[in-house]
């Protein structure tokens, strides 16, 4: 074996796969640029080490479960009218992540909260943090099923251990009893500890509403709201000033 494909398989069992696949190049570039021994070994261990950050990265943002990508630089402040872009700032420096905050975007439909959520979450999941998304419905599914179904069981263990969880589409479908209950102890176990952000269509005083519930409703939002911000999000909905329409476009392209 020459002694490429033996520093290929050391490099292996070392679990330095980035190593392994690339040491021709770094060889080949550390000649051609005459980099001393110290810069050589740097840049073999910068290499490693920014790939296995990106493919940490790449896993959190995965398991983190969101529906579709939306990140925030596409998040046109001008359009939405209810959030400052110091505010947006302040968002995205993620710091209320660290101190167990929780949010709250409520408004109509189309405004943005789900794609402010999952900008939101995005970027945690790129600065590191363990994120999980959810509908509330899929939520309450799994909080009822995780004593007889693994995977509810494994979403809801990701869930508790989650630094941030999102939380779409709250107060959509109404809510039973039970389902409640469940849900209330689930916020109480992850107070200061994870912090939540719900998208909603409802004002606080339709909680009792749809959790059919006026004192549980109270307690959820006691204690969703302790350390909490709500941005209550108005406006148009950027889908309808934003419609496509398929017609419309191909009438532009034939000249009609
Ligand atoms: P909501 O959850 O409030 O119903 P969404 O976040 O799903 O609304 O937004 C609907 C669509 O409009 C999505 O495609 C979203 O990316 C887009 N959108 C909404 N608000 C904005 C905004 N301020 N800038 C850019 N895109 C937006
Ligand atoms: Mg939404």
């Amino acid at each position: 074996m020459d002694k490429i494909n033996v520093l290929k398989e050391q490099a292996a069992s070392l679990s330095l796969y980035n190593t392994r696949d690339s040491i021709e190049d770094l060889i080949n570039q550390a000649e051609r640029d005459e980099i001393t021994y110290t810069e050589f070994i740097g840049k073999v261990f910068s290499a490693e080490i920014g790939y296995r950050h990106a493919k940490a990265e790449a896993r959190r943002i995965k398991d983190a479960g969101f529906p579709y990508a939306k990140l925030l630089k596409d998040f046109d402040l001008s359009f939405c009218k209810s959030i400052t872009s110091r505010q947006f700032k302040q968002l995205s420096e993620l710091n209320w992540i660290d101190g167990g905050y929780n949010l709250i975007f409520s408004g109509p439909p189309g405004v943005g909260k789900t794609h402010l959520a999952i900008g939101l979450g995005y970027h945690a999941c790129e600065e590191g943090y363990k994120v999980s998304y959810t509908t509330m419905q899929s939520l309450v599914q799994c909080i009822r099923t995780e004593e007889i179904d693994r995977r509810s069981r494994a979403k809801m263990n990701r869930v508790r251990k989650s630094n941030l969880l999102v939380i779409d589409e709250v107060g959509y479908l109404p809510v039973n009893a039970t389902e409640g209950n469940l849900f209330f102890q689930l916020v109480s176990e992850l107070q200061e500890q994870t912090s939540i952000i719900i998208t909603t269509n409802k004002g606080f005083e339709e909680w009792a509403e749809f959790l059919n519930d006026p004192a549980l409703a109270t307690a959820i939002l006691d204690r969703l709201s302790f350390r909490c911000d709500r941005i209550k999000m108005s406006g148009k909905s950027y889908r309808l000033e934003n419609r496509k329409s398929f017609l419309d476009a191909k009438e532009e392209k034939d000249g009609i």
